[in-house]
């Protein structure tokens, strides 16, 4: 049996805790992984580390594969964020994020199955910002053909081999002429060029996101720039029971990193009682990849394993406290456990 080597970056606040339970949930599935620790964020700062350590990043690309907890950047001048500096150095240009409703988790809908994919190199998060003169500064919002032509195109393959209906790009091109102009040109290229078959409709984002909480089941795919998927992401969350339930994949041409939503949660961090399971969605995520890219079939079957015991452990009423439960983040990865 082939044996995957992931660089593992366990990272800042609650992302120790869930990054050991949803170990302890792999192993017990037999996965067939192994890790490689690095550090990142306020972790390395603490060991004279560089926030990105040169070696995390090498890891990454030589392992190819990693699974991240958050990072916390500190606020302030001379750190940049670690994700954006990830993401950006590995070019893992493909945030996607499904958010499903769970059984046994009470939400205002029902049947909630959207997926979110994010550009996640340019727009706003492009880090370039200065002070023009003093009281008046500025930050750069930066669209590329390039890159929003590679993100289209991502998006309509992804939704293809998915057997996803339709795709609706979130925009403010009616304000951003230039740069959400050009997003949803390059959105609207695509279709036309090759994907046809997939519906493709365009939403300004502010009533976008009014329809998306009056009924989200008028969406499929959405696809957006880096700062309305971030903040699009966490109101999906809101739709499925919250930040401790949606996973995450961060996608490049020959790098993936499988990291959860939600944030280092420094309010709960160290109690813990944060839910592992938005970290071990994103490993299931992370096994479908693996079967899906390298052709290893016992990793889809661990991957349907873990699901299976998760969706039961919520049926059993088996919750952490954000979704109205009494486990704390262990507990919770036990009773998974006891399912498998
Ligand atoms: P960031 O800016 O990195 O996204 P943030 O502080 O804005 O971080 P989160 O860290 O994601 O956001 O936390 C937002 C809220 O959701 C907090 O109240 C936090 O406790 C809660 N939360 C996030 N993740 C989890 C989790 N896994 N389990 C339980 N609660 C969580």
């Amino acid at each position: 049996m082939t044996n995957h080597t992931i660089a593992l970056i366990a990272g800042d606040g609650i992302g120790p805790e869930v990054t050991v339970a949803v170990q302890q949930v792999l192993e017990a599935a037999g996965a067939p992984l192994s890790w490689d620790e690095h550090p990142a964020g306020l972790a390395a700062l603490e060991r004279d580390l560089d926030v990105l350590p040169e070696s995390t990043v090498e890891a990454i690309l030589h392992h190819g594969l990693a699974l991240k907890g958050p990072c916390t950047t500190p606020v302030g001048e001379g750190f940049s964020s670690v994700n954006v500096q990830l993401r950006k150095q590995l070019e893992l240009y493909a945030a996607v994020r499904p958010v499903r409703s769970l059984p046994g988790v009470d939400t205002r809908f029902e049947d909630v199955d959207l997926v979110i994919i994010r550009e996640n190199t340019e727009g706003l998060y492009s880090g370039v910002e200065n002070e023009v003169t003093p009281g008046v500064v500025m930050s750069m919002k930066v669209a590329s053909e390039r890159g929003c032509r590679r993100i289209a195109h991502w998006a309509f393959r992804y939704a293809t081999q998915r057997r996803r209906k339709k795709i609706t790009v979130f925009h403010k091109a009616n304000i951003m002429k230039l740069t959400d102009g050009l997003f949803i040109r390059m959105a609207a290229e695509e279709h036309e060029r090759e994907y046809p078959n997939i519906e493709y409709q365009e939403a300004i984002i502010d009533a976008g996101c009014m329809r998306l909480v009056q009924d989200p089941s008028q969406f499929d795919v959405l696809l957006l720039e880096n700062l309305y998927g971030d903040v699009v992401s966490d109101l999906c969350a809101g739709l499925v029971g919250g930040l401790g339930v949606v996973p995450g994949a961060n996608i490049g041409e020959s790098h993936a990193v499988f990291e959860a939503v939600h944030g280092s949660a420094p309010d709960i961090a160290g109690q813990g009682v944060a839910n592992p399971l938005a970290l071990l969605m994103s490993a299931v995520m992370m096994l479908n990849y693996i079967a899906d890219t390298r052709g290893d079939k016992e990793c889809r079957r661990c991957a349907e394993r873990i699901r299976d015991a998760y969706d039961q452990a919520l049926k059993d009423g088996q919750k952490t406290r954000d979704l109205g439960g009494e486990l704390d983040t262990n507990t919770f990865a036990a009773a998974v456990i006891e399912r498998l």
